[in-house]
């Protein structure tokens, strides 16, 4: 029996017993009491569907996540580490190992061309190429 049948019996019982003596007071008190389980069985089964509306929200959110972790972790984890760059002068798909990303001064090149695919100094230390020689001579 769902509450709402309960309350409906007890509701039924209220109508047609009299077992309160035929005293309209006392039946309205009850009759007040009745109503507000009613209400509160009406909050309860909205409370309900919300309930179950962010359940759906949440798997589906849920979903959403796990396809995004397999399209981000997955390949890597299929790949044993290894990193695949391409070269910035010839397109060549130059591969290694993750591992050589966390190494102090690795530099790898392309195994086609020879330029430099990754290198681990990319903060620039100084370029003195531009240096413009401007000093001027005086004779005294
Ligand atoms: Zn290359």
């Amino acid at each position: 029996m769902s509450l709402a049948e309960k309350v409906g019996y007890l509701r039924g019982l209220l109508e047609g017993s009299d077992f309160l003596g035929g005293d309209p007071k006392t039946k309205a008190v009850w009759e007040a009491v009745v109503d507000v389980l009613d209400s509160i069985i009406d909050d309860l089964y909205t409370l309900d569907e919300v309930q179950s509306e962010l359940e759906d929200y949440v798997r589906a959110v849920d979903d959403d996540l796990s396809l995004l972790e397999s399209e981000f972790y997955g390949e890597d984890d299929e790949d044993d580490g290894s990193i695949e760059l391409e070269c910035p002068e010839c397109g060549e798909i130059v591969c290694f190992d993750e591992d050589l990303l966390y190494e102090d001064n690795v530099e790898i090149t392309c195994f086609n061309c020879g330029a430099v695919v990754y290198s681990a100094e990319d903060i620039d230390e100084d370029d003195n190429d531009a240096e413009d020689d401007d000093d001027e001579e005086d004779d005294d």
